[in-house]
């Protein structure tokens, strides 16, 4: 009896021995390379909205409504789940000089890892100024940059959350007064998410000097260390300014969608080139972004989220 004990516990013995020996190595090996921003898809995204057969995605056209389809079918492919209700689409309608415009912004939201509470809106526009005669404006930085930023910072944050909800808000109708935007921050939906700060992406791909600038600090003065203390990657550096009242166009407060949101007291940064020779041309094409400046400040705007997310729990309350 004892003996027949004793055996039974060897035999148990040698293998919790071999699963534990086992197990040792696996503790020292690397973990699985964190997801990481991806070039090729960046691009991928860009030459695909900037493409003629776009043509110039302009709100309630139909090149409008085949980057709305690409921009959904991108947030649908990566499993991200609708912000509000089970429809991605927030549709909304506007009087222009075209007369009625139907247009329509993608919400999508990546929940937090973490107990915290609120939510990061990140945000670009897809839609642009469309064809006038033969020129087609295919907006590639202006902003299928964003766009594609957007998408591409989606599916990094899927994989590794941050701590608080990422609301992903890729909205239309930028150019015909942030329709989009506007239209999101009076919606039922904005209501319920508790929105503590926006990045918002417009024109963020080509610069000969590597300069992406951070507008928006004037007004929230706590961000900008933050920012500070984010890494920069070599040939790229982040710039402040272009959001100081009184400085007439280089003054960038109310110039893209960042702006209803600051109207609404959200604090926000919006990570933009200076204009270039393409700005608002039909010359504002995928060859001539500046694809490792691209990359580069794609990959600041990943680690300064991360950076923000740490500190939003600190930001003044408003
Ligand atoms: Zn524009």
């Amino acid at each position: 009896m004892t003996h027949r004990r004793s055996r039974r516990f060897a035999s148990l013995v040698v293998p919790l021995i071999a699963v534990l020996s086992a197990c040792q190595p696996a503790a020292t090996v690397p973990d699985v390379a964190a997801p990481a921003i991806d070039s090729a898809r960046l691009l991928s995204h860009v030459e695909t909205l900037a493409s003629d057969a776009y043509m110039g995605r302009r709100a309630g056209t139909d090149g409008g409504r085949m980057a709305i389809r690409y921009v959904e079918g991108q947030m649908m492919e990566m499993g991200l789940r609708p912000a509000c209700g089970d429809d991605l689409r927030q549709p909304f309608s506007f009087e222009s000089r075209d007369g009625v415009v139907d247009a329509t912004n993608l919400i999508a939201i990546i929940p937090g890892s973490g107990s915290s509470e609120g939510a990061v809106v990140l945000s670009a526009h897809f839609d642009h100024l469309g064809q006038r005669d033969t020129d087609i404006f295919n907006g590639a930085d202006d902003n299928a940059s964003g766009t594609s930023a957007l998408l591409e910072i989606a599916r990094v944050l899927k994989e590794a959350p941050l701590a608080h909800d990422v609301v992903l808000a890729a909205v239309d109708a930028e150019e015909m007064g942030l329709r989009g935007a506007r239209h999101f921050v009076s919606s039922g939906c904005f209501e319920t998410l508790d929105v503590r700060l926006n990045v918002n992406l417009d024109m963020i791909s080509r610069s000969q000097p590597g300069v992406l600038y951070a507008a928006g600090t004037y007004h929230y003065p706590f961000l900008r260390p933050i920012l500070e203390l984010v890494g920069t990657p070599d040939g790229f550096s982040l710039a402040f300014g272009h959001d100081e009242p009184g400085s007439g166009s280089d003054d960038w407060t109310n110039a893209s969608d960042h702006a209803p949101f600051h109207a609404q007291g959200v604090p926000f940064i919006y990570f933009g080139v200076e204009d270039h020779a393409g700005y608002h041309q039909p010359t504002d094409d995928a060859a001539d972004i500046t694809p490792a400046f691209f990359l580069s400040s794609t990959t600041f705007i990943l680690e300064a989220l991360r950076g923000l997310d740490a500190q939003i729990d600190d930001f003044p309350k408003r």
